[in-house]
Parts: C-alpha cells; sequence; structure tokens
C-alpha cells in the first residue's frame, strides 16, 4: 500500500493509493541500460504478428479505415469471435448483445468489476494470480479476497477451499487458467466442482482464459461451456498471447446480456471502442491465423520441456506447467527471498526473471521465468542460473 504525504500525494484518491505499482514493471526498470541481459521476464511471445494479420491492418489503413466503430466492436468481429467459441467449445453467444470487444483482456477485467461491485463487496481469486486481478477490484471500489495455492496441488484451486471464503458479501469469483504467474491449468472436474460452488451461491464466476490456446496436455476447458454456468459467467478472453498481437490490444468480453450492456456503459464513455487497426487484424487473425497458432504452440512446447528440465537439473524443483508460457521454479534452496533471488542472479549472471512475490503472498519462494524466448537464450539463460544457484545454495 503507497500512502503518498506530499501535498499532491494526499490529493490522489484512497483507492489509487491502495494499490501498488505492478512488482513487473518495477523490477524491469533496473534492467534499463543494462547489456547483454537474457530476459525471461515479460509475459509475451518473442514473434512479432504474423504478417498477413498485420498486413491486414495495413491495408485497412491503406484505404483510410480509420475511424471509430461501433462502441461494441466491429460486428463481423464480434460474429467470427461467437462461431469461434461456438466451434471450440460449443458455447453460443449472441454478436448483437452478448460480447463486447475490448482494449485486451486488461480493459475487459477492469469493465467488468466495474459492472458488479458495489463498495466492499468482495472477490475471490487465487494467490498468486495475475498482477492486475487484486488491482481491478481495488479500483472498483472492491475487496480482494485470497485462496492460497501451493505447488503441492499444482497451483490448481479446490472449490472446498473456495467456498469456505464466502461471505454475505461475495460478489464473483476470479480465475484465470492457464494461470500466469504458474502455469497451472485446472483439471476439468476442478472446475465443474467450482461451477456447483458458484452456482449454489449465485456468484459471479468471471474467468480469464487468455493463455487457452496455450496448453500442452490436452485441450482447454473453458468455464462457460460446463453444464448450467453460462448465465453466471463473464468470459474473457483475446488476441495478445495466441496470435502474437499483445501490442495491437484487443481482446473481448462475452456474458449474459444484462452484464455486457452494463460493461459497455462504461466502455463507451471512458473507450469508445477498441482500435480500429487492431480490429480489422484480429478478424484476420480469427480467418486465417489458426495454423501460426498451432505452430507457435509447438515451439513454446519444446521450450517448455527444455526450461523445465533444465530447471529441475539446476537443482530448483519446478513442477509441469500445463498451459500459458511461464515456468515458475521454488528457488527456497538457495535461502534467498524471491525478489533477493531475482536481483542477484540480474546483477551477478544478467537474467531477468520475476519474483514470485509480485503474484502474491504464495508467491514467494519462486520466480517466474517465461519460455516465450529462443532456445538458444533459454539455454544460456539455464547455464547462468546453474552457476548462481551453485554460489548461492544453502
Ligand atoms: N490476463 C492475464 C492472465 C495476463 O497474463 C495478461 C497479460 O499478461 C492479461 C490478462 C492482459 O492481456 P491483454 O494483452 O489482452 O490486455
Amino acid at each position: 500500500m503507497t500512502t503518498k504525504k506530499s501535498p499532491l500525494g494526499k490529493l490522489i484518491s484512497d483507492r489509487t493509493n491502495k494499490i501498488s505499482p505492478s512488482g513487473i514493471r518495477k523490477f524491469f526498470d533496473l534492467l534499463q541500460g543494462m547489456e547483454g541481459v537474457i530476459s525471461l521476464g515479460v509475459g509475451e511471445p518473442d514473434y512479432a504478428t504474423p504478417w498477413h494479420i498485420s498486413e491486414a491492418a495495413v491495408k485497412s489503413l491503406e484505404k483510410g479505415y480509420t475511424i471509430y466503430t461501433s462502441n461494441s466492436g466491429i460486428l463481423e468481429l464480434r460474429e467470427l469471435t461467437c462461431q469461434y467459441l461456438k466451434d471450440k467449445y460449443g458455447i453460443n453467444y449472441k454478436p448483437a448483445d452478448e460480447i463486447l470487444i475490448t482494449v485486451g483482456v486488461s480493459e475487459a477485467l477492469d469493465l467488468a468489476m466495474r459492472a458488479i461491485l458495489n463498495p466492499a463487496d468482495e472477490v475471490i481469486m487465487t494467490d498468486p494470480h495475475y498482477v492486475a486481478y487484486d488491482a481491478t477490484v481495488i479500483l472498483a471500489g472492491g475487496k480482494p479476497v485470497m485462496v492460497p495455492t501451493s505447488a503441492k496441488n499444482n497451483f490448481a484451486v479446490e472449490a472446498k477451499d473456495i467456498e469456505a471464503k464466502i461471505t454475505k458479501k461475495t460478489k464473483a469469483i476470479l480465475i484465470g487458467f492457464p494461470s500466469n504467474p504458474t502455469g497451472a491449468i485446472m483439471p476439468r472436474q476442478k472446475l465443474l466442482d467450482l461451477a456447483a460452488v458458484a452456482k449454489k451461491n449465485n456468484i459471479i464466476v468471471i474467468s480469464d482464459e487468455i493463455y487457452a490456446r496455450l496448453t500442452y496436455d490436452g485441450e482447454h476447458t473453458c468455464f462457460a461451456s460446463l453444464p448450467g454456468v453460462k448465465n453466471n459467467t463473464i468470459l474473457l478472453g483475446g488476441f495478445s498471447k495466441a496470435y502474437a498481437m499483445t501490442g495491437w490490444r484487443v481482446g473481448y468480453a462475452v456474458a449474459p446480456e444484462e452484464i455486457i450492456t452494463a460493461m459497455t456503459k462504461i466502455h463507451q464513455y471512458t473507450i469508445m471502442c477498441a482500435p480500429t487497426p487492431a480490429q480489422v487484424a484480429a478478424i484476420e487473425a480469427l480467418k486465417t491465423g489458426e495454423t501460426d497458432v498451432v505452430e507457435m504452440v509447438d515451439d513454446y512446447n519444446r521450450r517448455r520441456k527444455v526450461i523445465v528440465k533444465g530447471l529441475n537439473d539446476i537443482g530448483l524443483p519446478c513442477f509441469e506447467p500445463k498451459g500459458a508460457f511461464y515456468a515458475f521454479p521454488s528457488i527456497k534452496p538457495t535461502g534467498l527471498t524471491s525478489e533477493q533471488f531475482s536481483e542477484g542472479l540480474l546483477k551477478e549472471e544478467k537474467v531477468a526473471v520475476v519474483p514470485g512475490s509480485a503474484f502474491g503472498k504464495c508467491g514467494e519462494g519462486f520466480v517466474r521465468c517465461c519460455y516465450a524466448t529462443s532456445l538458444a537464450d533459454i539455454e544460456e539463460a539455464l547455464k547462468r542460473m546453474a552457476r548462481f544457484v551453485k554460489k548461492h545454495k544453502k
């Protein structure tokens, strides 16, 4: 919590003062100006967006298509996204009023929280979790409630542990699987158990499925596709990770009409519409990007195997992450905190990883290593980490 004491600082809202700058960004400021660093840090693909996707946007710009779109997003993009969800997971959403195209899942998360939360409403989430989860809840006036998860359970969450946290103030459960930072997935049965708890207690489930396409052990289970939960679910998805489109800033929320209408009200006054060229690129991605996704996922899988084996071999126990592009090894054998480990590794060996503590209390004792980087860099990073671990082992 940052409470500013300066005269101007006192004018900053309590809600803003309550949140800290992202632990990821703070750490990456240290990187500025350092030469020869191998980054396993920022969570984004090392690929450029496939050219045919970028080209579609370039052509639209050449034709002067630079105007606002409908607040909800280009109809064709909404139609294609709904069709995609139907083909992939068998769920039906209406392009006219059950989907909103957003500025990435980032905006969709913020809108979802602001649309449903009253002051002090509680949102249950896992610890560790993606850095924006608690921040968006706090900024919307709500209260994040943590459910600890651990390597012992492969960082999946048990429905009974979530149920134990439900109070009269609980408005929603926020899940994000495959997970950033752990790479964990939720087995279908565990999602079914969670669905039963949400239904019984009439609680909304916000399911951030931005990594849905990045799974390495069978297909992803879409939460909204489970029997009887669609009416209580806000499903968030996007183009950033699967299509290597982080900088385009385009994602979506699908949910029952009343929720989408509420989210659209906020979106239309604050954002108007997602960037027009980015929406054009997303249309192209859905039409012709499937082969690219499959190729990139195959490649991440090769890198995943190398890094997980490598980390275990050098004495940093790492459970097998089955989704996203993160490995989350324990650094406890070194006796260092995750911040000390990350800072030391950067200064002594020029390898950037993110301290697990940036993702919540239960992230302490771990670091996040993003393996969306070349195999050569992964192999070199592992050599440097081995040296560091040998030097610091308790
Ligand atoms: N959700 C998770 C779990 C993420 O890891 C990220 C980005 O790292 C986001 C949401 C934000 O994605 P977008 O680029 O669509 O805003």
